[in-house]
């Protein structure tokens, strides 16, 4: 089927470049054209007229936990919760993920592979989200960051067996914990876990798989261990120096900094029932934090947006508040954008699919009533959403 949508400001993400009166055809749930209208259109009145709206690619948030419930305390709900309940839970965030613009995300954690079946069902059309890479479950140190949800390995022997155990399971990727972080009592952001060779046989057993490898870095000598290792992102980033971001240039390392998740805990604070050593560990590395983020940008380094959705009062569906971050910090809008799209979607493997509307490419777009390019926070005014050129919103 074919559908044609005209009267719109197309943003091209390759080009940061905003195309004013844009044109886009869609055959079959993908672009056959996008861009400039008078060099697109030929007489067709059952154009879709966009109301001189801004459309943007469908975003990629590279770092969400579909199964966290943005509570105060989401590990605590993990507890708590049956599956059923942690599952049904979850599809209600999938669906208000997609709803604000979210097209692809890839879920750095769950439970006991019950994200699994959330991606399936939305491969599958049984419920509404948006395209999921998950990773089954982190491996981590004994006790490290993460161990209430991840395989605990203490060896490069058993990383290398706990990443087969992923891979066998169907994960589209592995994440390994480099570094202690702020949501596990007891542990320091700063101080590295897993050891090079460990991470090294986990990432060895992911290449041959030809899968991509992520890491949970904030600490710099645990942030370097990853690079050396092999590591194709570094999560969080909170700690970076010189040498990590020339390892990083070097290596072709992407950085996801995940803003947001530190904004929302500092901001809420305890009196919003975030556990105390969890704002406390938030507040000592929000500086660096941003600070980071910004020698990273001023390097080149290429950045992926990523908002570690369903951490404390980081809600699933507020995604695009991340790029407001990033804006806040340094980047341009149009900079935002593509970070939140083409890098993302290069990042994960997605870039021939996902990440701009160029012919052939899935028709996942979001239209906005504003100028995102323009005023970052207009990206919050997201008035329609198309997966495969159906309207999700
Ligand atoms: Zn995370």
């Amino acid at each position: 089927m074919r559908k044609i949508f005209k009267n719109l400001s197309l943003i091209d993400v390759k080009a940061e470049e905003v195309i004013e009166d844009g044109l886009i055809i869609v055959e079959n749930g993908r672009i056959e054209y996008a861009g400039d209208f008078n060099r697109g259109y030929s007489e067709d009145n059952k154009a879709v007229d966009l109301g001189g709206r801004t459309v943007l690619p469908g975003i990629i948030d590279s770092h969400i936990h579909s199964l966290f419930d943005a509570s105060p305390d989401p590990f605590g709900s993990l507890e708590e919760d049956s599956d059923s309940m942690i599952t049904i839970k979850a599809v209600g965030f999938m669906e208000e993920t997609i709803r604000n613009g979210v097209v692809a995300v890839r879920d750095m954690g769950g439970l006991d592979y019950l994200e699994f079946g959330l991606k399936k069902a939305i491969d599958n059309d049984l419920i509404p989200g948006p395209k999921m890479q998950v990773a089954g479950r982190l491996i981590t140190m004994t006790g490290g960051h993460g161990h209430l949800i991840g395989r605990e390995v203490d060896s490069p022997a058993e990383a290398r067996k706990a990443a087969r155990e992923q891979l066998k399971a169907g994960a589209d990727f592995i994440k390994i914990m480099a570094t202690g972080g702020v949501m596990t009592e007891g542990v320091e952001p700063g101080a590295p876990q897993l050891t090079e060779a460990e991470m090294a046989a986990a990432i060895a057993e992911a290449q041959k798989a030809d899968r991509k490898t992520a890491t949970h870095a904030q600490g710099t000598e645990g942030i370097k261990n990853a690079l050396r290792a092999g590591i194709d992102s570094i999560e969080h980033g909170v700690f970076l120096d010189d040498e990590a971001i020339e390892l990083m240039l070097e290596n072709d390392v992407y950085l996801v900094p995940t803003l947001a998740a530190v904004h929302c805990i500092v901001e809420e604070g305890v009196e919003a029932g975030i556990p105390e050593f969890a704002v406390k560990k938030s507040e000592a590395v929000m500086e660096s934090h941003i600070r980071s983020f910004q020698m990273a940008r001023e390097a080149g380094v290429k950045i992926a947006m990523g908002t570690d959705a369903g951490t404390p009062l980081n809600l699933h569906g507020a995604n695009l508040y991340e790029l407001e971050l990033m804006v806040e910090y340094g980047m341009e809008p149009l900079e935002a954008i593509r970070a939140a799209t083409l890098t993302g979607a290069e990042m994960i493997g997605l870039d021939n699919e996902l990440g701009s509307l160029e012919p052939e490419k899935a028709a996942h777009f979001v239209v906005i009533d504003g100028n995102p390019d323009e005023n970052i926070r207009d990206i919050h005014f997201v008035d329609q959403v198309y997966k495969n050129g159906r309207l999700i919103r």
